[in-house]
């Protein structure tokens, strides 16, 4: 049997809200390093996402994501969103890392298929692959609706099979396959209100982090009970 390692290159970039990061997010994240052997994926908690309101303090959600991959060597947290004043733009994001990675270091915007699908809202969207390859996934519960055709058009010339985005450092898109996982925030955040704590432990079945939730539990967050 070949036991030779796998070269590694280049970074994962998963941006969020991670209000509070779930069980998905991680198995988005470990999904993305089977598919594409980048060194690690770096988890960028969002400042101020423009589209999304009234979400938790940035401090909670750096904390509970810390405590989520503090035992996974292949997963870090940036603050480099959440230092950043104004409405949170990934562009803006992808530009700054560029220039502190250099020009040669592969860099992969990992997007759900919820994002993919809304990716031309997004502030300068065809620009980001200046700065990074873009690689999306599909998502649980996700409505099959058609991709904006202008989106379509931008993409097909720019498509790459996923493990080749590591042998350049931007400008390809990738499609990888993760095994569906129904988790998400505002389905934790609705239970954990309606629900008390070892009752909403139960109907969540492992969505959450053990250190996460008793984080959620010792703040109260979203209206967590005893
Ligand atoms: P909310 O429910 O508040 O909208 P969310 O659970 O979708 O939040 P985000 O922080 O917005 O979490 O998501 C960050 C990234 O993780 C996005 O790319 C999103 O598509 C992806 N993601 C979230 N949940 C899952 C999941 N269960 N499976 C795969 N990808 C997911």
């Amino acid at each position: 049997m070949n036991d030779a390692p796998i070269l590694r290159r280049g970074l994962g970039l998963l941006g969020g809200t991670f209000d509070p990061v779930h069980a998905g997010h991680l198995a988005l994240a470990s999904a993305v390093l089977t598919a594409i052997p980048l060194i690690r994926v770096e988890f960028f908690p969002a400042g101020d996402p423009w589209q999304k309101h009234g979400i938790s303090p940035g401090l909670h959600r750096l904390n509970m994501l810390r405590i989520a991959v503090e035992y996974e060597p292949r997963f870090r947290v940036s603050t480099a969103e959440l230092c950043r004043s104004g409405p949170t733009y990934t562009i803006d994001t992808v530009r700054s890392l560029r220039q502190e990675v250099g020009p040669a270091m592969p860099l992969v915007l990992i997007l759900g298929f919820d994002q993919w699908r809304n990716l031309t809202t997004w502030r300068s969207w065809q620009t980001l692959t200046d700065y990074v390859h873009i690689a999306w996934c599909s998502r649980a519960g996700a409505e099959p609706a058609p991709i904006d055709p202008v989106q379509t058009a931008w993409a097909e010339p720019r498509t790459a099979a996923p493990c080749d985005l590591i042998h350049s450092p931007c400008g390809r898109i990738a499609c990888f396959d993760m095994p569906p996982h129904r988790a998400s925030a505002t389905a934790v955040r609705r239970i954990m209100s309606a629900y008390p704590f070892s009752a909403a432990m139960k109907r969540l079945d492992g969505w959450l982090p053990i250190g996460v939730a008793q984080y959620i539990r010792m703040h109260r967050l979203y209206g967590s009970r005893q």
